[in-house]
């Protein structure tokens, strides 16, 4: 076995989590190495997840966008567009972002080892490399930022070529005419607008009463509307209950008797931390039933030394939020002073997108909270009619005494770049943090963001009539 001695931090996963750890501690003057068990690094965010998702979504953008310009109507029909082609040009962003991230390692001189890493101790990683050399890098902390994978119960069979997650389906090597998506969250959501955007016939069933129930309910009845406006069939508060699958389809039976017939069937039901065969009981830590660990609020695990971040520990498993937490778990090692990751904002890259930060109607409600509304119509806004990305709203929750802005959602275009204004505005101490910011600013016209002037007109206009 090959020793290596002398580092100061193993990471092991090159997700946000561990690329943001490994980059802020070399900078913090550590000797910092890198365990990847793919054969490039990224993460799951780069090969499997975030990129690629969101990279189909925009193509798929495309063609809808595509479709409704009168100009370019008839050129593209969106049932002749191939997955497979899709795939093909995703994979092209992805390599360009695996070659940004390669580049990463390569400036800041954090050296990577290739392989699977496996804890011996709390200061002894074993990596085996992918010519099967067994390398020991003894290191005075270490990282888990190994992310997650999708959930597959017992009783599904993923082996069979009709039966996806949102993993596997990347693979897919044909482009179905029906699809069953099971599970409704986000990841759900989002690839269910990704196919009915190409004219592929999708059922997405959904455990519980209403999409994305953590969302505002207007946003949330929004989103519902449009995707059955598209063609999808929601098919709410629905379990599983079998999959069969055979050579010309797959059925899905429910729980409540209804039998369900599609070309394939894409599961999205929850996510496990890749906690597994990592040497956890060795150095004495236990995952939770999810595979994901437990950290104090200096990202530190029960067992001196060792730290978690990113999907691992859970909430908010956001690649947004495993940067920050990477960041903040470095400043802990380096003995800086560590800060914790609040105020996540939701983007979710349904379409239309949904973005808000803050707090919901249905939050403020229940809090006894004196709140108004402002909201703003995309449809009347300039920027919206020139593009034609008509959907969609902003809306402002504020104090009605006070004008404290307490929460900002956003659903259509731009929505997850709108919210930041809003965000930026929220995190402003005291008196600054007012819906008058918005009444007093100019905002360039036309665009998007003037919707913040117009919801917050329509808010004050409620509360000063
Ligand atoms: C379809 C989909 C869409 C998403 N969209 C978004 C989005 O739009 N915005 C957003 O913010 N988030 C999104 N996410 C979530 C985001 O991808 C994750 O939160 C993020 O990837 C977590 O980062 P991470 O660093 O914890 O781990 P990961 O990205 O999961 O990477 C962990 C890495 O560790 C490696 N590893 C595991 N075990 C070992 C081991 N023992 N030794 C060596 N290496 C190991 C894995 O192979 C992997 O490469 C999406 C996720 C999915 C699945």
């Amino acid at each position: 076995m090959d020793i290596s001695a002398g580092w100061d931090l193993v990471v092991i996963g090159s997700g946000p989590a561990g690329e943001a750890a490994a980059m802020q501690a070399t900078k913090k003057g550590l000797r910092v190495a890198i365990v990847e068990d793919q054969k490039s690094l990224g993460g799951n965010c780069t090969h499997w997840g975030t990129i690629p998702s969101k990279a189909l979504r925009h193509l798929v953008r495309q063609v809808i966008r595509t479709q409704r310009n009168p100009l370019l109507r008839g050129i593209l029909n969106p049932r002749e567009v191939r997955w497979q082609d899709l795939i093909t040009r995703t994979r092209e962003v992805i390599d360009s972002q695996v070659q940004v991230r390669t580049d990463f390692y390569i400036r800041n001189r954090v050296t990577v080892f290739g392989g699977r890493g496996e804890l011996l101790s709390n200061n002894e990683v074993k990596v085996q490399d992918r010519e099967g050399r067994l390398h020991l890098l003894k290191t005075r902390n270490v990282v888990i930022a190994t992310g997650s994978r999708p959930y597959h119960p017992d009783d599904v069979n993923f082996d069979h070529p009709r039966i996806y997650d949102s993993d596997t389906i990347l693979t897919m090597d044909h482009t179905p005419r029906h699809i069953i998506i099971y599970g409704a969250g986000v990841i759900g959501s989002e690839y269910a607008c990704i196919f009915t955007g190409l004219g592929i016939r999708v059922d997405l069933v959904n455990s519980r009463q209403h999409l994305l129930d953590f969302l505002d309910t207007e946003i949330s009845d929004a989103l519902s509307y449009h995707l059955r406006e598209q063609g999808c069939t929601i098919r709410q508060d629905e379990e599983y209950k079998r999959v069969v699958a055979d050579d010309h389809g797959v059925t899905l039976e429910l729980q409540s008797g209804k039998k369900l017939r599609a070309d394939a069937v894409l599961w999205c039901n929850g996510r496990s931390g890749n906690t597994q065969d990592m040497g956890l009981e060795t150095v004495g830590l236990k995952a939770n039933s999810r595979g994901q660990l437990q950290v104090n609020e200096r990202y530190q695990t029960e067992v001196d030394g060792i730290y978690a971040v990113g999907d691992v520990v859970g909430w908010p498993s956001l690649a947004s939020a495993s940067y920050d937490q990477g960041r903040f778990c470095a400043a802990a090692i380096a003995g800086d002073e560590v800060r914790q990751v609040t105020d996540v904002p939701t983007g979710i890259y349904t379409i239309p997108g949904i973005s808000s930060v803050g707090r919901t109607e249905q939050e403020l409600t229940e809090a006894k909270v004196p709140y108004e509304v402002g909201q703003a119509f995309f449809r009347n806004l300039a920027r919206a009619q020139i593009t034609g990305e008509r959907v969609g709203m902003l809306k402002i929750l504020f104090h009605r005494e006070t004008l404290a802005v307490l929460g900002i959602h956003c659903f259509g275009y731009q929505a997850m770049e709108i919210v930041h204004v809003g965000q930026a505005i929220m995190r402003q101490p005291g008196e600054l943090n007012t819906l008058e910011y918005f009444i007093d600013t100019t905002f360039n016209y036309p665009t998007m963001a003037e919707a913040y002037r117009v919801a917050a007109i329509n808010g004050i206009n409620r509360i000063r009539r």
